[in-house]
């Protein structure tokens, strides 16, 4: 079997056991006769794996009794749109601006209120705490929590007073357990660190879901998926099935503490061999801003970077070209990726900066 060693930024690699299970059981599961994906959403069987999604993230993410967990779609773009649909109305909100996605989120908002920028940096860096210019007034205030492009991360919730916090964590959920009462609302697309694409993961405060307003669509509403149980419609089944074999797979080898070592780890290795080769490689994020998901680099040349990604390419080592509206590197190094593919591409990396000086 001839599995890559893959740094794709998203969809990304998934955990081998999470694939091979889905394997398994792809043709009759749990001995129903079917695929999961071919029985009811009403039904038993589909129930059991929707609540055992469910489930898990609240164990692993810690999540309390004060917020619902829910899964919805349209992407982390629906959520750009939704977040201020439901809560902004007409009012003001603050959105910390760090780079493309945070610029995504800003710009559907302007659509339905007034968008204070309460800090905004370039590509090299997140604001510290207290940089941030916050409005007490405001509706909420929206973070990205992790910038997939830029390479940058918040290593710190920002505090933001009573003013209801939400985060777009699409490029770094469960990297780490997070401090889910600090927020309001967090987003995430799964298809960096919790599964395939077509489900995203809502964790949203109780009371701030009831706060959002009724005189939108219904299928518009965090409530209508908070009363739900999240099947007020057919939703992704087969995507919350793989959602929970990854979950499953997290708990299995020790939950958020060991994934959170190995990707310290991870990022370790990456920006060491980065910072140990400074005369060929050049890391363009200030270290206090450091991403632990996606490690952005360039090479002398943009010639050297497309032979780079084409050579890595070769040797088994996929994904690294960076973001088309960037370009150099970027590794992604989500939670599937092991300290072993690291290794690797760390090696790699030092073999090509000994072959191809310009
Ligand atoms: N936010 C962040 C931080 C992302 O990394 C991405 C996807 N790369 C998005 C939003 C957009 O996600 P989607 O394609 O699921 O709409």
């Amino acid at each position: 079997m001839a599995r890559v060693h893959n740094f794709n930024a998203g969809p990304a690699g998934l955990p081998l056991p999470a694939l091979e299970r889905a394997q398994r059981e792809l043709i009759d599961f749990e001995g129903t006769g079917m695929s999961i994906m071919e029985h009811s959403h009403r039904g038993k069987a589909y129930e059991g794996v929707h609540d055992e999604a469910l489930a898990l993230l609240r164990e692993l993410a810690g999540v309390p009794d004060t917020h619902h967990v829910l899964f919805m779609q349209g992407g982390a773009h629906a959520q750009f749109a939704l977040v201020p649909m439901n809560f902004l109305g007409g009012r003001s909100a603050d959105y910390i601006h760090t780079g493309t996605w945070s610029k995504g989120a800003i710009d559907e908002a302007k659509l339905f209120g007034a968008v204070r920028i309460a800090a905004q940096t370039d590509a090299t860096r997140v604001p510290a705490q207290s940089e941030l210019a916050l409005d007490p007034g405001a509706a909420y205030v929206h973070v990205t929590s992790n910038n997939t492009i830029e390479g940058s991360q918040f290593h710190y919730d920002p505090d933001t007073g009573g003013v209801p916090l939400v985060a777009d964590m699409s490029s770094d959920i469960l990297w780490k357990k997070p401090d889910v009462a600090r927020y309001a609302l967090i987003y995430a697309g799964a298809q960096k660190n919790l599964g395939p694409s077509g489900v995203v993961i809502v964790i949203a405060r109780k009371d701030f879901v009831e706060s959002g307003r009724k005189d939108i669509a219904k299928i518009f509403r965090y409530s209508t998926f908070a009363a739900a149980n999240s099947l007020y419609n057919t939703p992704p089944t087969f995507a919350i099935y793989l959602v929970r074999n990854v979950l499953q797979w997290m708990k299995s080898v020790g939950g958020p503490a060991q994934i959170q070592a190995w990707n310290e780890e991870k990022a370790r290795l990456l920006y060491a061999a980065l910072d140990g080769h400074a005369d060929y490689y050049r890391a363009p994020v200030e270290k206090a801003s450091r991403s632990t998901m996606n490690v952005v680099f360039r090479l002398p040349s943009e010639a050297l970077e497309e032979d780079f990604v084409k050579t890595a390419s070769k040797a088994g080592l996929a994904g690294l070209k960076g973001h088309r509206s960037v370009g150099g590197i970027r590794a992604s190094i989500y939670n599937a990726v092991t300290v072993d593919d690291v290794k690797k591409l760390v090696g790699f990396m030092e073999e090509f900066a000994r072959k191809n000086r310009p």
